[in-house]
């Protein structure tokens, strides 16, 4: 599988000892294929088990959230948070409130967290955390009585110099109120502590953007460096209306592309004329899903309640901004044959192994998720400066700041491509290898 036998034989160790977890092998496997080179050119990361130590989470913290629904009833679920590595700055990563939340999904999305941190070029760990408990159908109350439980356990792991968690799959501004809202209560200090809070809990403008913000950032980087172009005119497809996908969507609009196809649980819209983002906006207010209520006042656009025919639209670019594992070979062999050149991630690993691979044997420009989405996690990093310094920046401040910090992730990650790889285009190899060194040479400098 990888080129060096010493990799070879530490993943089979490690797919044998973690066979129940499946996306955590997958981020791990992806990770490696990019290693060979530089292990075989450095031979202090096999002395220093580096490899080895980089993979396991310094810690992983579990434990039980009870609390009473609306009905008077107790409910119980599962929660854990995994910190990844404090190499270069405290544990930093989203917390994911969805009922398939498990060990392996919470792991890879805490390893890649560490690549990603460290790719901003700002001092942040990686960690992840979760619970199974699934916002959705429940009340504001409930979800209140929930986070705040959530918290009475999560306090002692976390604070603004140990572990600052953010949002991420159903967790919003709101969820993050009231999980801030207790942390302070409970520590009587005004610390920052969470990302992504309200504005006017210390929030930062621009946080609620940045992630598909940032994504067309890093797109419109990838379009003037291979094809000396601009997203005008671009047909662009987007899965997943939520934070991440209705923000890209708006930039691409500003940025002269044109929505054509938009997803999310309940379904695919296709609308010729550009997707209406107002409409969108306002259907979200009220309701959890939209796309199915889209054509009642669009009638010329097309709805299918299969998510992943969006990847048979027709399409320049395409945007995965919903959720692990969406893009599987059949649907990257269609998007290629309907004439797709682009592919950047939005969300956490939304294309397989064996679908990115189809990407690149085919020469379709891809962006990998830790590079492209870490516009979200650079604002909150943002986000954590101005709380420090008791400060607010304007919004205009922040997004001339997060598009700098896209501009050189894209920088370094097309740098390491063509150092380690010969080609300007592998940003996968360039991605993992320009996240990997900042780590490791901390890791190197901190001792074992
Ligand atoms: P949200 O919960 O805000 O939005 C997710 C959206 O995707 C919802 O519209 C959801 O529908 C929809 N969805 C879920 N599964 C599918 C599917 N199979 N097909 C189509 N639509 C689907 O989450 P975020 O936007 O915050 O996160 C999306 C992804 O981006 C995740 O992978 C996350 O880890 C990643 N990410 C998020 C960052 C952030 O700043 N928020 C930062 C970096 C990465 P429904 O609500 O009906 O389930």
């Amino acid at each position: 599988m990888f080129k060096s036998t010493y990799l070879n034989d530490f993943y089979a160790k490690l797919s044998q000892r973690y066979h129940d977890q499946p996306e955590f092998l997958q981020a791990v496997e992806e990770f490696l294929t990019s290693m060979d080179m530089l292990v075989e050119k450095d031979p202090r990361i096999q002395k220093n088990a580096i490899i080895e130590r980089i993979v396991e989470p310094e810690r992983i913290i579990k434990f039980r959230v009870s609390w009473v629904d609306d009905a008077g009833n107790v409910q119980v679920n599962r929660a854990m948070r995994v910190q990844y590595n404090s190499a270069i700055g405290p544990y930093k990563g989203g917390i994911r409130f969805h009922h398939s939340v498990n060990e392996s999904i919470m792991k890879f999305l805490g390893f890649e967290q560490t690549f990603k941190n460290s790719l901003t070029g700002l001092p942040m760990g990686g960690a992840k955390g979760g619970s199974d408990f699934d916002p959705s159908g429940k009340s504001d109350n409930e979800i209140m009585r929930f986070c705040q439980n959530y918290i009475l356990e999560l306090y002692r792991h976390i604070g603004p110099r140990m572990d600052v968690p953010a949002g991420d799959l159903g967790v919003g501004a709101r969820e993050i109120g009231y999980m801030y809202g207790m942390y302070k209560r409970i520590q009587n200090e005004f610390s920052g502590t969470f990302t992504s809070k309200g504005i006017e809990s210390g929030g930062s403008l621009g946080r609620a953007e940045a992630t598909g913000y940032g994504l067309c950032y890093f797109v419109e980087e990838m379009l003037k460096a291979f094809k000396n172009d601009t997203f005008k005119d671009k047909r662009v497809i987007i899965s997943g209306a939520g934070k991440v996908g209705s923000m890209a969507a708006e930039k691409v609009h500003e940025l002269g592309g044109k929505v054509v196809g938009m997803s999310d649980i309940s379904g695919v819209i296709r609308d010729e004329n550009g997707i209406d983002l107002e409409l969108i906006k306002t259907l979200a207010k009220t309701n959890s899903v939209v796309m199915d209520k889209y054509r009642a006042y669009h009638p010329e656009a097309t709805f299918s309640p299969t998510t992943k025919d969006i990847w048979k639209i027709p399409c320049d670019i395409a945007m995965p901004c919903a959720t692990q594992n969406e893009i599987y070979l059949d649907s990257a062999k269609e998007l290629v044959s309907k004439g797709c050149w682009l592919v950047a991630e939005g969300a956490n690993m939304p294309t397989t192994i064996e679908a990115t691979k189809y990407f690149q044997d085919n020469h379709i420009l891809f962006a990998p998720g830790k590079a492209s989405n870490a516009g979200g996690v650079a604002v909150s990093g943002l986000e954590m400066t101005q709380n420090a310094m008791f400060l607010n920046w304007t919004f205009e401040e922040v997004d001339a700041k997060l598009h700098e910090i896209m501009k050189n992730i894209f920088r370094k990650c097309h740098e390491a491509s063509m150092m380690y790889t010969g080609k300007p285009d592998d940003l996968v190899t360039g991605a993992n290898i320009a996240g990997f060194i900042k780590v490791y040479q901390a890791m190197l400098q901190q001792g074992v």
